[in-house]
C-alpha cells in the first residue's frame, strides 16, 4: 500500500520533483545573479535588494571566517526574532559551512544552556532584545563570542519604521566584549571561495520529538533543498510572488515557505517580527502580496478583523499552513472573504516543514493532505506493526528526501523513531492518522503525549518535572484542554502536598509558572484534585485525566 495507491493527484503538478544539486546558499548566489537590483526583502520601512542581501551575507562570512576561524561543521546559535539579521545570518553561516542552530526566541537561559551544551556551540548571533537571555553563558558554557543586533541595524531613524515592535526598538546594554553587529558589517573581509556540498549538515533545530526530550533534527542541505524545491513548486512560488512572511523564521515551516522557497524563486519577502493583523492587511494591500503561509491561529485572528472590509485583499493567490488542525468555520469564512480555500499541510521539524500537502485544485478541510513529492507515506499498526489500509487508524510513517539523517547524537532514540518496511527505513511520527479512499489523510489522535497550542508544542513530561520543583507539589499531571483561540491549552491537574493544602491558590502556582518556563508552556487551567487515576504500579492514566479536561470544557 504504498504511494501510488492515492488516486488523486494534482494536474499542474509533476508527478515526481527533480531537485537540483545545489546547496541553500546557492540558490540565493543564483537568484542574485538573476535579479540583483530587485527587492528581496522589507522590513518595516526598510528594503534589501538582492545583491545588498548576499553583500551582507558575504561581509558576515568573512568576519565569521577570518575573525572567529569558525571551522565548517562547527555549530553556530541562530538566536534571533525575524529580521533582516535573521536571514543574513543563516546564509552567512552556511557560506562558511557551518551549521545553524536555530532557536525558538521564546526559550529561557536554562533552555539555550542545554542547546548551547548538547552541540558545544561557540558562537552565538542574537538579536538585541534577547541578548540578556544568552549574555550570563558566555564563559560559563563552551560559548564564547557573542555577535549582538542594535537598533539601528534595523532601521535608520530618518526611515518611516511602520509597526516595528516595541522591543524591537528598545536600547540594550552589552557587554563591551561583545561583538556589535555594525562592527562586523564594517570590517569588510572577504572568506575564502565557497566550497559546500549538498550533503553538508546545514541545520540542527530542536524539538522534542514523540519522548519529550529536546533533540536536534540533523538537517543537511539536500533533506532542506527537497522541501524548498518542493514547496516551489506545490505553492507555485513564482519570481513575481510576494511572500507575507509573518510565521517566524526559526521554526521549520517559516524557513521552507517563507523564507527559502521565495529566495528560491527569486520573490519578495515582506517580513514581519511580530504578528499584526492590521499591518498585515494593510501589507498585503501596499505590497500586493500574492503568497501567505500561516498558522491558524493568524488566520482566526486576521479574519475577525473588524477593519477587514477596509482592504483590498484581491493579490492573495495562495494562503495555507500546517502545524496545527484549520477549524472547518475558518476555512469557510476564509473562502467568503477571499474567494481562495485554504492549502493545509502537515508535517515535523524532522521533515523540514511538510510530507503532506493538500492539492490546492482540490483541497479538503481539517485534512492533512496527500503526501507531497517522492514521499512514501504508510500508516502502520500501533501493537504490530503491520500496514494498514484506507479508513483504519494507525501511525503515520515516511519516507522521503526531506526527511532528516537522525537526532543530533541520540543512538537510542533513532533507533526507536524508525521502521524498516519493504527495505526502506521510515520515520515514525507518533502522530495516529487514517487515509481515505482517495489517498487523502487525517489526523485522529497522538501517540505521543504532545500538546498543540497553535502550532507551539509543548510537552507535558518537561513542564511536570518543573512544576515539581514548586514545594507545594506532590504529584502533577499535564494534559490538553480545548482552547477556542489557540485549539489546545495546556492545562495542570495537581494533587498537593498535606502542608499545603488550602495555603496555595491555582492561581498562584501559574504565576510561579511564568518565571520558570517559556509563555506558551506556561498552564492556563490549574485543577487541583485529591488523587490521580492510576494503573495498579501506580503509573498516573493521563489519558483519564485529558478525557475529563476535554469533557468538562465541552460540558461548560
Ligand atoms: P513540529 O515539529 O513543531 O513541526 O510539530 C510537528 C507536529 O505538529 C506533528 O507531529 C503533528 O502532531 C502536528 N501537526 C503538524 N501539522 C498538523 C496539521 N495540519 N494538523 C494537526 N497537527 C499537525
Amino acid at each position: 500500500m504504498n504511494s501510488t495507491h492515492f488516486q488523486y493527484w494534482p494536474a499542474r503538478l509533476p508527478k515526481t520533483l527533480t531537485v537540483p544539486k545545489t546547496t541553500l546558499y546557492e540558490n540565493l548566489v543564483i537568484t542574485t545573479k538573476k535579479y540583483p537590483q530587485k527587492q528581496a526583502l522589507h522590513y518595516y520601512g526598510k528594503s534589501y535588494t538582492y545583491k545588498q542581501l548576499l553583500d551582507e551575507v558575504e561581509r558576515l562570512a568573512g568576519y565569521l571566517e577570518k575573525v572567529l576561524q569558525v571551522k565548517s561543521n562547527e555549530k553556530i546559535l541562530l538566536f534571533m526574532q525575524n529580521s533582516p539579521q535573521f536571514i543574513i545570518s543563516f546564509f552567512a553561516i552556511l557560506r562558511v559551512r557551518a551549521v545553524v542552530v536555530p532557536i525558538n526566541p521564546m526559550s529561557l537561559t536554562k533552555d539555550l544552556e542545554f542547546y548551547i551544551k548538547d552541540c558545544q556551540i561557540k558562537h552565538a548571533l542574537v538579536s538585541q532584545e534577547l541578548y540578556e537571555k544568552v549574555a550570563p553563558l558566555k564563559g560559563f558554557t563552551s560559548l564564547q563570542n557573542i555577535i549582538v543586533t542594535t537598533y539601528s541595524d534595523y532601521a535608520s531613524e530618518e526611515q518611516a519604521i511602520g509597526n516595528l515592535p516595541p522591543e524591537v526598538k528598545a536600547p540594550r546594554q552589552t557587554l563591551s566584549q561583545d561583538i556589535s553587529w555594525q562592527e562586523v558589517q564594517k570590517t569588510g573581509f572577504s572568506p575564502s571561495p565557497y566550497t559546500g556540498l549538498a550533503d553538508d549538515v546545514a541545520a540542527i533545530p530542536y524539538t522534542s520529538g514523540t519522548t519529550g526530550l529536546p533533540k536536534g533534527c540533523v538537517h543537511t542541505n539536500k533533506t532542506i533543498q527537497a522541501n524548498t524545491v518542493s514547496a516551489y513548486q506545490w505553492m507555485n512560488v513564482t519570481a513575481d510572488a510576494v511572500a507575507l512572511t509573518t510565521l517566524p523564521l526559526f521554526h521549520v515551516t517559516g524557513l521552507i515557505h517563507s523564507l527559502l522557497a521565495p529566495i528560491y524563486a527569486g520573490s519578495t519577502i515582506i517580513l514581519f517580527t511580530r504578528w499584526d493583523r492590521d499591518y498585515a492587511a494593510k501589507a498585503i494591500e501596499q505590497f500586493q502580496c500574492s503568497h501567505w503561509i500561516n498558522i491558524s491561529t493568524m488566520l482566526i485572528d486576521f479574519l475577525a478583523n473588524p477593519n477587514l472590509k477596509e482592504y483590498d485583499l484581491s493579490s492573495l493567490q495562495v494562503i495555507g499552513g500546517g502545524g496545527a488542525t484549520v477549524p472547518q468555520a475558518v476555512g469557510e469564512n476564509l473562502y467568503k472573504r477571499t474567494g481562495l480555500q485554504y492549502v493545509e499541510g502537515y508535517g515535523l521539524t524532522e521533515t523540514m516543514s511538510h510530507t503532506h500537502f493538500n492539492p490546492p485544485d482540490r483541497p479538503k478541510m481539517q485534512c492533512l493532505g496527500i503526501p507531497s513529492f517522492n514521499t512514501d507515506a504508510r500508516i502502520i499498526d500501533i501493537g504490530t506493526g503491520k500496514e494498514l489500509g484506507p479508513n483504519q487508524e494507525g501511525e503515520l510513517v515516511v519516507n522521503g528526501p526531506q526527511v532528516f539523517k537522525g537526532y543530533y547524537q541520540r543512538d537510542e532514540e533513532n533507533k526507536e523513531a524508525h521502521i524498516e518496511i519493504d527495505g526502506k527505513l521510515f520515520f515514525r511520527t507518533g502522530d495516529i492518522v487514517k487515509m481515505d479512499e482517495e489517498g487523502y489523510f487525517f489526523m485522529v489522535d497522538r501517540l505521543k503525549r504532545m500538546i498543540n497550542a497553535s502550532g507551539f508544542k509543548v510537552w507535558p513530561t518537561e513542564v511536570e518535572s518543573i512544576l515539581y520543583e514548586h514545594p507545594a507539589v506532590q504529584q502533577a499531571c499535564i494534559v490538553s484542554a480545548p482552547d477556542p483561540r489557540r485549539g489546545e491549552t495546556v492545562k495542570a491537574y495537581i494533587i498537593l502536598k498535606e502542608n499545603a493544602k488550602g495555603k496555595v491558590t491555582e492561581q498562584e502556582i501559574i504565576e510561579w509558572a511564568k518565571g520558570k518556563m517559556a509563555s506558551y508552556k506556561v498552564p492556563k487551567i490549574v485543577e487541583f484534585r485529591e488523587t490521580f487515576p492510576t494503573t495498579s504500579s501506580g503509573k498516573i492514566l493521563w489519558r483519564v485525566l485529558q478525557k475529563e479536561a476535554m469533557e468538562q470544557k465541552t460540558a461548560s
